[in-house]
């Protein structure tokens, strides 16, 4: 099994989410139940969401608790050993559990050593452009090597897409001053639109499944805060065990020559239409726009350091660079 990234391991968007992590495990409010907390992600998505997603992901999320507990996550606990729960968004009773303000970054950590440890090769230096597909079925993805520029082909039985683009959360309706009220340190957050499968979080390309922020279907804005790491967490093994069984049952692959060529030749033009300007053509000016937030954010919001942001962003823009 290959996990592929683009951004080193500690830097994903997970490691931003420092609120916590959803399940209704009662160690607080011992009235807590699933069907709560089911109850609440469907009245604060505006009835929105799956019935069926919200279900498996509020009966599941305390297992997903459990799992990262015995991989070792160190999240808060009270003085007698029960573990922390808060409250985080619109729920009833205290259901978030946290670890300090940096959640995700500590399931980051539990998750990446254990990947490590059951066998998952990691690698972060790979820019994927394009799903191989043949005839309705996936058979890999090809991209290229951030370092060096060459062209990775990589073929699959299946494919797992767990990562975001695509959806913008359009608040221009807002006046300036309520956003900057409501939302004074709010980065840009896009996710992922993939229609799937509710129970299996299969997509329509045979052997393509989706999870985590390519398909968030229980967590703000049609869900409840803090529901995306549970999220994460409970669909990652429903598509770990979809896309395993897959893979045991395909009996032939069809690598079609001519969708990798498709896949190359994009490549190629994209590298060569080079300006000086950089990447974002490659990149997706929505990754650096999300850098440049963070940038924003780290440096406030006075006209001063707006004009410090500015350059900050413009020199991002020069320094950043893809080779051939
Ligand atoms: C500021 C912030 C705070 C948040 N707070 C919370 C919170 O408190 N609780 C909560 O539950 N949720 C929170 N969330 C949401 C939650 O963090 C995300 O929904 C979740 O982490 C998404 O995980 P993911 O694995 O799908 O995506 P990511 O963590 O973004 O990982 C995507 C991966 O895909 C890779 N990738 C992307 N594009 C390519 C490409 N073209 N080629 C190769 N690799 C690629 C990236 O390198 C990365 O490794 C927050 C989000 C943000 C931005």
């Amino acid at each position: 099994m290959l996990c592929v990234g683009n951004r080193r391991r500690d830097d994903p968007h997970t490691v931003l989410a420092s609120g916590g992590i959803n399940a209704a495990l009662g160690t607080i409010d011992p009235e807590d139940s699933w069907e709560q907390h089911a109850a609440d992600t469907l009245r604060e998505g505006y009835w929105l969401s799956d019935p069926m997603s919200v279900e498996l992901l509020c009966r599941a999320a305390p297992r997903a608790i459990e799992d990262l507990l015995h991989w070792g996550a160190r999240l808060a606990r009270e003085q007698d050993g029960r573990l922390t729960q808060r409250f985080f968004g619109a729920h009833r009773y205290r259901r978030t559990c946290f670890a300090g303000d940096y959640t995700g970054r500590e399931i980051q950590r539990v998750l990446v050593e254990r990947a490590l440890a059951v066998g998952v090769e990691l690698r972060y230096d790979v820019y994927l452009t394009r799903l191989l597909v043949h005839d309705g079925h996936v058979f890999g993805a090809h991209g290229f090597d951030l370092d060096d520029g060459s062209r990775r082909l990589l073929v699959s039985d299946a494919v797992v897409l767990a990562e975001h683009g695509g959806v913008l959360l359009d608040i221009s309706q807002l006046e300036r001053k309520r956003i900057l009220e409501r939302l004074p340190r709010m980065y840009r957050h896009s996710m992922g639109g993939v229609r799937v499968d509710p129970e299996t979080h299969a997509t329509d390309v045979a052997g393509l499944f989706a999870v985590g922020s390519a398909r968030p279907e229980c967590a703000a804005p049609t869900g409840l805060a803090a529901n995306s790491l549970a999220e994460c967490l409970v669909f990652g093994r429903v598509v770990a065990e979809q896309a395993a069984r897959w893979s045991d049952d395909l009996d032939v692959q069809v690598r079609d020559r001519s969708a990798i060529d498709e896949a190359r030749e994009e490549v190629d033009a994209m590298l060569a239409r080079r300006r000086p300007r950089g990447p974002p053509d490659i990149a997706g000016d929505a990754d650096l726009a999300h850098a440049f937030d963070l940038q924003a954010s780290a440096a406030g919001s006075t006209s001063g350091s707006r004009r410090a942001r500015a350059r900050t962003t413009r020199g991002a823009r020069r320094s950043t660079s893809v080779l051939p």
